[in-house]
């Protein structure tokens, strides 16, 4: 299993990436301040760190050179907290493999996320498909199939959807659960997005895949 560092001083936003990431099948470690993050990448084999740029005491940019000062090559993605040029080039310059912009999305986060873990290692074959019900979707292609017909086109919102249902098949997951994990933590939750974003999967899916369950949310049922 992939091991991931996340490093952020903001516990929401800490919390929100580390459910989603566990829930995408990785094993995660949180710390809150730079010389916390130092401690354990020394201690610990991480396949990748998730760097905030603006943590107390030592900043992102100061754990990034210690890091690459000590010789440790482990890949890492800062987190910079606006989409400012100036984070962007010193982070690169210090030896960052990539930079997301706050607020992100989670399915962002996690697409940058597989393709730093894809340049470091191949993910195993078996971990590419996921299928439940009569519907499979291939995490690589990024296709869907029902009922092993031809291919379905999901719009890349639908197929995170789509994906999080298979991950958790036969489980209840609330409106906001989905809400959080798809669109980010920055979404206003009393959004009916979700909604919508369901019927366009019943549309494609079939309308008997996706139960509502009253007052509780949704379920992928097989
Ligand atoms: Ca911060």
């Amino acid at each position: 299993m992939s091991r991931i560092l996340i490093v952020e001083d903001e516990d929401r936003i800490a919390t929100f990436v580390d459910k989603g990431l566990r829930a995408a099948g990785y094993a995660t470690e949180r710390a809150s301040r730079g010389d916390e993050a130092l401690e354990l990448a020394r201690s610990i084999e991480f396949d990748l760190v998730l760097l905030d740029v603006g943590l107390p005491v030592m900043d992102g940019f100061a754990v990034l050179r210690a890091l690459r000062g000590s010789g440790n090559r482990v890949p890492v993605i800062m987190l910079t907290a606006h989409s400012s040029l100036d984070d962007t080039v010193r982070g690169l310059d210090g030896g960052a493999d990539d930079y997301i912009p706050k607020p992100f999305r989670f399915d962002e986060l996690l697409a940058r996320v597989r393709v730093r873990m894809r340049d470091a290692q191949p993910e195993p074959a078996a971990s590419t498909t996921l299928a439940y019900g009569g519907v499979s979707l291939d995490l690589r292609s990024r296709r869907a199939q029902v009922d092993g017909t031809g291919v379905v086109e999901l719009s890349a919102r639908e197929f995170a959807l789509a994906e999080e249902f298979l991950r958790h098949p036969d489980q209840v997951l609330s409106r906001e659960q989905l809400l959080s994990r798809i669109w980010g933590y920055d979404y206003d939750p009393g959004s009916n997005i979700v909604d919508v974003y369901v019927r366009y999967l019943r549309a494609k899916l079939g309308a008997g895949r996706i139960e509502t369950v009253r007052g509780m949310g949704y379920r992928l049922v097989g």
